[in-house]
């Protein structure tokens, strides 16, 4: 095992270019000071990566993943992760809702892109570009990079889940590097890592009803990696 996260464990394979990522059914938040597990997690977060990350990959989005080896578990290319989180907004929800006082639920008219070095210890502070530049997290090209690509993943996720009834309001990216440098998409797409609104009702699919205590976590994702497959 190469590493373990709050909700991944990375291993190790014979092939030094490719890992496997197996996905668990723990969920946290807060910075892991609310802790919980649902049986199934794992496999519906696995499934709508797995899912959503090759036609990322037709779309022009270059990212790590291979192929889904089993329910739980996925190969992915080794990449150097960029330690910046990349924040993409549609609505004003969550923490932006509370930095400035805006109500969630607000439409934005421009896409609004956030960037978060990426800290367990320090709970993932706001940064801007200069500041990643400085410390040398990336570089300018990568930065400029890392904002078309998620400009562009936008740009695909938001009809596409618009087309199955769902609001995407936000969702957090998480980039990486191949040994030559190429930026690609890493991490996941799933309701762990995005705010989805089911667009009749604005009822909350993703990890928000775990946040907030909602209930219904269950039925939501399962409801999500339905609608997340099915043919429109
Ligand atoms: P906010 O900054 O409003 O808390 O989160 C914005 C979006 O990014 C939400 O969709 C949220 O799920 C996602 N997000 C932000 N930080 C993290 C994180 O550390 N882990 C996960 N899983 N998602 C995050």
């Amino acid at each position: 095992m190469k590493y373990e996260g709050k909700a991944k464990r990375v291993y190790a394979t014979a092939e030094p270019g490719e890992y496997i990522v197996e996905y668990k059914d723990d969920a946290t938040a807060f910075n892991a000071q609310k802790r919980g597990s649902w049986v199934g997690k794992g496999a519906t977060n696995n499934a709508i990566t797995a899912h959503l990350y090759p036609q990322l990959e037709a779309a022009g989005v270059p990212t790590h993943f291979v192929r889904r080896l089993s329910d739980t578990e996925q190969l992915v290319k080794a990449v150097t992760i960029v330690p910046v989180e990349v924040i993409v907004r549609n609505v004003a929800a969550g923490s932006f809702s509370k930095r400035l006082g805006i109500e969630e639920g607000t439409p934005l008219t421009h896409p609004v892109v956030e960037y978060c070095y990426k800290s367990d210890a320090l709970g993932d502070p706001l940064i801007n570009t200069d500041t990643a530049l400085s410390l040398g997290w990336a570089t300018e090209p990568q930065l400029l990079r890392i904002r078309e690509l998620a400009l562009k993943i936008r740009g695909f996720l938001t009809p596409y889940f618009e087309q199955r009834g769902v609001r995407l309001i936000d969702f957090k990216l998480e980039f990486g590097t191949l040994p030559d440098g190429t930026v690609v998409l890493a991490d996941e797409i799933s309701p762990d890592t995005c705010r989805f609104w089911d667009a009749q009702t604005n009822e909350k699919m993703d990890k928000d009803r775990f946040r907030r205590d909602l209930g219904g976590i269950e039925d939501a994702y399962a409801e999500m990696l339905r609608r997340v497959t099915t043919e429109v």
